[in-house]
């Protein structure tokens, strides 16, 4: 028997007309410069409407890719929403990429139209003669700045001013593309994520339940995540299908912006990787802000640390929530929060419990798989590598043939080791790549990291796996002292700290310390540049 329900497409013409139509009163709010830019969401939706019609004067048909070059402002928004609710399919570039990696991005998506940020022209113009298939370039400003070498160009509020603002919305299939980004590429070239219409409606009410996030129409929610790092997270539609208020950084992302913007827009949720938030938490140790408004801090990307949780908490009440996520999930995978009964457990077990990823969100299902291909149990201690199925999970990589190694049995293979507890917490232990694989026993960088990053003078630490005659690897921990301590730590504080917590196989084989831990285009510890800075270095016998 069949269930009779309506033919109802899961696409993001009606999330975009809730919004207009519920809540034209609630505000965007962008910073620019020392200035804060604002207006409401009847103005935002009246101009997605009128550059739909502006594009499609540009001759942008379903299908055609439209590409992003900017950061997180209202103007992003606009195009977030104008270009997958005409049928097209909206790309946003890493713009931190090197320069031959964005080249082959945009022509690997077959970009027809490039949208840039005012700031961003001078690298735009570097790139353009590499940039095969864009017909046309269109600046998200006023006017079109002399001398620039781009063409042909437009000002996006010139093509703004002259169209209307009723577009006759099409009627799509949820399984029409909406959107696509590409993988950072840490091997080979970065490989292609076609997102459905139908994945980012049901990802953003994944994104609302309250066991996820709860956002909600009562939030103001500033997405620091760059909205080309993985859409940002995906948040823009769910916050647009709510009515919350947006808070964009822009280009300002420094701890002091973030602190100023939280307090005076009032900000209940914001999201973004760790690097940000330990940059904040190490700020508020010297400024004060008052940050009660804000009811959660979406922490992802990378691992939270122990630390980290724990300090915004205890110091600042403030609520770190965990979880993880991929390019390939549209990114909500797990989050870490405590069921009712593990309230009851004592503080620190709490702290470790939300330092691990979590269980997975409904929509999705997850498993761990040993390397002969069974599943291990959830015992908190095998390790497995983690496979991923669920409604906002890929099937495959756009028009690429390294597809087929990601899959198995119509389960996406992720490359992360984790562990499963009887809870089902999963806890990530490393990227393959990562782990320390020291005479048949496997060490994981995070843990180790982790343990040093909770020492009070330590402001960050990465591990990793250096070559050693006997055990194959052994761990060199990288620390970042913070400021104040540059001077006075030492190596034996550091080792005294780990003596307590770890068996003496697990223990780095030396210490170095650094200026910074060198970071990716998405601000994650970059492993492979740090690998080859310690190339040739000789540990301790
Ligand atoms: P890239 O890092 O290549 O830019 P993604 O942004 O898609 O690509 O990153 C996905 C990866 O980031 C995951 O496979 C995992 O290794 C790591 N990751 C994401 N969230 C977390 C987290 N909360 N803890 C630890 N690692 C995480």
């Amino acid at each position: 028997m069949q269930g009779q329900m309506m033919d109802y497409q899961l696409t993001l013409r009606p999330v975009l007309e809730r919004a207009k139509r519920l809540f034209p009163r609630k505000e965007i709010v962008t910073k620019a410069g020392p200035s804060l830019e604002r207006y409401t969401y009847e103005q935002m939706t009246e101009r997605v409407g009128r550059l739909a019609n502006a594009l499609e004067k540009l001759g942008i048909r379903r299908g055609d890719r439209v590409a992003t070059f900017a950061w997180n402002n209202s103007r992003h928004l606009e195009i977030y929403f104008a270009v997958p609710c005409m049928g097209a399919v909206l790309h946003p570039i890493n713009l931190r990429l090197p320069g031959d990696q964005i080249a082959f991005i945009a022509n690997h998506a077959e970009d027809q139209v490039l949208f840039v940020d005012p700031s961003l022209l001078p690298a735009v113009e570097k790139l353009a003669p590499y940039l095969k298939s864009v017909k046309q370039f269109i600046v998200m400003g006023d006017k079109v700045p002399d001398g620039t070498t781009l063409s042909p160009v437009h000002a996006y509020e010139d093509l703004l001013k002259n169209a209307s603002p009723d577009y006759p919305w099409p009627n799509l299939d949820e399984n029409e593309a909406a959107a696509m980004c590409y993988t950072s590429g840490t091997t080979g070239n970065p490989k292609g994520v076609v997102y459905s219409h139908r994945a980012i409606y049901l990802h953003s009410l994944g994104l609302s339940m309250a066991d996820s996030f709860g956002i909600s129409e009562r939030d103001s929610f500033m997405p620091v995540v760059p909205m080309f790092h993985v859409l940002a997270w995906c948040i823009p539609f769910a916050t647009v299908m709510l009515g919350s208020k947006l808070v964009f950084p822009g280009p300002h992302m420094q701890p002091r912006d973030l602190a100023e913007l939280i307090q005076a827009e009032q900000v209940t949720l914001t999201a973004g990787v760790p690097t940000l938030w330990m940059g904040l938490l190490h700020l508020l140790e010297n400024e004060r802000y008052d940050l009660s408004s804000l009811r959660g801090m979406i922490v992802g990307g990378a691992a939270a640390p122990y630390a980290m949780i724990e300090g915004f908490k205890k110091k600042h009440g403030l609520d770190v929530m965990h979880a993880w996520g991929m390019t390939e999930t549209t990114p909500l995978g797990t989050v870490s929060r405590l069921k009712s009964y593990q309230l009851e457990l004592p503080e620190a077990e709490q702290f470790a419990l939300r330092a691990k990823q979590g269980i997975p969100v409904p929509g999705v299902e997850i498993r761990a798989m040993d390397e002969g291909g069974k599943e291990v149990p959830w015992d908190g201690k095998s390790f497995g590598e983690l496979q991923i199925r669920g409604a906002w999970v890929i099937s495959s990589y756009y028009n690429d043939d390294r597809s087929a190694e990601s899959f198995q049995d119509g389960w996406f293979r992720t490359g992360d080791v984790v562990t499963i507890d009887s809870e089902g917490f999963m806890q990530i232990v490393d990227r393959t790549k990562d782990l320390v694989k020291s005479g048949g026993e496997w060490i994981s960088s995070q843990v180790l990291e982790n343990a040093i990053m909770s020492h009070p003078k330590v402001l960050e630490a990465a591990v990793i796996a250096m070559p050693h005659p006997k055990w194959q690897e052994r761990p060199l921990a990288c620390v970042v002292p913070k400021p104040d301590f540059k001077d006075s730590l030492t190596k034996q504080e550091i080792f005294e700290h780990l003596k307590p917590r770890f068996d003496k196989m697990y223990l780095p084989d030396d210490v170095v310390f650094i200026e910074a831990v060198p970071k990716t285009s998405v601000g994650k510890f970059d492993k492979k540049v740090l690998r080859a800075q310690f190339k040739g270095y000789k540990m301790p016998e």
